[in-house]
């Protein structure tokens, strides 16, 4: 580890958006109404693909380090009226959408999807196939907890037509995993491995999380070794984001049990040598993949994209999404569902939609959307073939940008030609810094929120 690198880190660990979408979403607003929606969905051309999300919140118990929209009912019976409002979503959301569209991508998050019983995960399964054309190639994935799953869950996945499963695994050590309440031994994991591997999911993903309380460098070795081990397809490995200021039960997590910059420097660079030495390829921020994956590839096209899921190869579809706090959008529009489960189900049974507010974007949105994608997904930045495709004269466009950016050069986060942007080997740590450079709210964002987590 060197000083410097150290140095760039608690320079550039500032509060920041993580560009799953652009505005980013503090920036919806509530003027957007299930009108603008619906007008959205009826001006979307009939040749662009869907991909489906459902989201189903319900959870067995509380990870302290949870960031997501969820909450823990006790009483599976709670799951009924939602997968009746789910229905209802989805056949009022058909109903404004082109039948002749076909979903090229379907995924369920949450939450822990497999919280449903196997029984109810082929009956949401059935609604969604009901209401929407899903091609027959589509790619379908499915976020799980392997804590709770049993094997007549997977096969349910299976015979519904799943051919991707994506693990939370996040850290194997007994004292990572008592501080932060999820624990599941590494038999657990290895044993819903096993099971997905004989049902014949074509990817696994396991999913990490880098700066979790109790973490060492050495303990996070030995999750490492052992995933590798494992040989997932993918991985996915997230820097944990700490806003107690959002979410209330991470200050369950002592900040002193937080791996401090140096610990937190150190994490990264063992992630990206123990993945490297196995043959995982880095893709941008957090995703790690073989170097025959489709992801891959797509990075080495630069046709990756990024949206609400991570990356994505599925640029041009737009995302209809079901359920409590689903963020939807189309080319130019972002919506977001009511994020408390009563409000859902009353506006659900209301008027079928749930929008609880959304966004237009300008054109100016569009534009620095796609360069900040162009920058997280591909590293580098043409200004040429950037300007051709949006008719603007870069250099002058992106003044601003570009001013903001010298520092970050000087720095070694970038290089800076005439006639392109690069990221450089350790700029790939600050993506969120740089992304952060072409972001016009920040720039007028009257002071620093605490909306973000921090960058690095
Ligand atoms: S299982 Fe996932 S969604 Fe549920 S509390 Fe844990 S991290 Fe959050």
């Amino acid at each position: 580890m060197t000083s410097t690198t150290l140095e760039l880190l608690r320079k550039y660990s500032v509060a920041g958006p993580r560009y799953t979408s652009y505005p980013t979403a503090p920036y919806f607003h509530t003027g957007f109404t299930e009108a603008d929606w619906a007008g959205a969905l009826a001006a979307a051309p009939a040749d662009r693909e869907l991909s489906l999300y459902a989201h189903i919140p319900f959870c067995d118990t509380l990870c302290h380090f949870c960031g997501c929209n969820m909450l823990v009912p006790r009483d599976y019976s709670k799951t009924q009226p939602y997968l009746g409002h789910l229905d209802r979503e989805m056949a009022r959301t058909a109903q404004l959408v082109d039948p002749t569209r076909v979903a090229r991508q379907l995924h369920w998050g949450g939450g822990t999807p497999t919280y449903l019983n196997p029984g109810d995960i082929r009956r949401l399964m059935g609604m969604m196939r009901q209401h929407f054309t899903v091609a027959d190639d589509a790619e379908i994935s499915c976020e799980i907890d392997p804590r709770e799953l049993t094997r007549e869950h997977l096969v349910a996945l299976r015979e519904s037509g799943f051919n991707r499963v994506s693990f939370g695994v996040q850290d194997l050590d007994p004292a990572v995993q008592l501080a932060v309440n999820r624990i599941q031994p590494k038999d657990l994991i290895q044993q819903v491995l096993d099971w997905s591997r004989e049902l014949g999911f074509s990817s696994i993903n396991l999913d990490l999380i880098m700066g979790l309380p109790k973490q060492t460098v050495e303990s996070f070795s030995r999750t490492l070794e052992q995933v590798v081990a494992w040989a997932p397809d993918r991985l996915a490995v997230f820097g944990y984001a700490h806003v107690p200021w959002l979410k209330k039960h991470q200050r369950l997590i002592k900040e002193a049990d937080l791996p401090d910059a140096a610990m937190r420097l150190g994490l990264q660079e063992r992630v990206s040598e123990t993945l490297g030495a196995a043959g995982y390829v880095n893709i941008g921020l957090d995703h790690f993949a073989h170097p025959e994956d489709e992801l891959v590839r797509a990075q080495q096209n630069k046709t990756l994209w990024r949206n609400f899921q991570g990356y994505t190869t599925h640029k041009d579809c737009d995302i209809l999404a079901f359920g409590m706090s689903g963020i939807s959008q189309t080319a130019d529009t972002y919506m977001q569902n009511e994020k408390n489960l009563k409000r859902y189900e009353e506006r659900i049974a209301a008027t079928g939609l749930a929008v609880e507010r959304g966004l237009k974007l300008t054109r100016d949105d569009q534009i620095r959307r796609d360069a900040i994608t162009r920058v997280m997904c591909d590293l580098e930045l043409d200004f040429a073939a950037f300007g051709r495709e949006w008719g603007i004269d870069f250099a002058d466009y992106f003044a601003d940008a570009l001013a903001d950016l010298r520092p970050l050069a000087e720095d070694g986060l970038v290089t800076l030609a005439q006639d392109r942007i690069g990221v450089t080997t350790i700029g790939r740590m600050f993506l969120r810094n740089i992304g952060m450079c072409f972001d016009r709210y920040l720039k007028h964002a009257p002071s620093e929120q605490p909306r973000y987590s921090k960058t690095v």
